[in-house]
């Protein structure tokens, strides 16, 4: 049985968070989608509405589950006896960070391994940090998220 764990701030969940989440499920027997609690990070959503986003989009999807984790992932990835880390790579941007993060955990903990999935060439430039850009302008976000959540993210620039 293998399980692995997808981490993440997923402030908001964008279609190129969905196109991970279908590829790994595919590839894993159970997919945790992890959503950290980072009280240094401003997020602009709480931790709970992270977590209900990605239950409702995930919902059809037999062998996800969603949690939230404090801590170090690797830490984490022990308590659910996931010996699989997920995370994707859109540029050579995110190339090094995620070196690092991934030797670092295997130092950690050999018994746990990262994985990298490459993102799919439409969402290659997308993230949650322009979603949130272009919402606050008013920007058209319907190429960027699913549907259910448009009003969700506008309505956090209108309070
Ligand atoms: P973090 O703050 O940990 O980077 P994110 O919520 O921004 O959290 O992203 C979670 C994971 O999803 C990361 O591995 C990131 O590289 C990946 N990811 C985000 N956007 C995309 C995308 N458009 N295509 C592929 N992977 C993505």
């Amino acid at each position: 049985m293998k399980r692995a764990i997808y981490p993440g701030s997923f402030d908001p969940v964008t279609f190129g968070h969905m196109d991970m989440i279908l590829r790994s499920a595919k590839i894993v027997d159970e997919l945790i989608v992890a959503v950290l609690i980072n009280s240094a990070k401003n997020s602009l959503f709480s931790i709970e509405e992270r977590v209900s986003m990605l239950e409702e989009m995930t919902s059809g999807i037999p062998n996800v589950k969603v949690r939230s984790f404090e801590g170090l992932l690797i830490d984490f990835a022990k308590k659910m006896d996931a010996s699989l880390i997920i995370r994707g790579l859109r540029a050579v941007t995110d190339f090094e960070y995620e070196l690092q993060l991934a030797q670092t955990n295997r130092i950690v903990n050999a018994e746990v391994d990262t994985m990298f999935l490459i993102t799919s060439l439409k969402y290659a430039y997308l993230s949650s940090t322009i979603v949130k850009e272009m919402a606050s302008y008013g920007g058209d976000i319907s190429q960027f998220v699913p549907e259910q959540l448009i009003e969700r993210i506008y309505a956090k620039y209108k309070q």
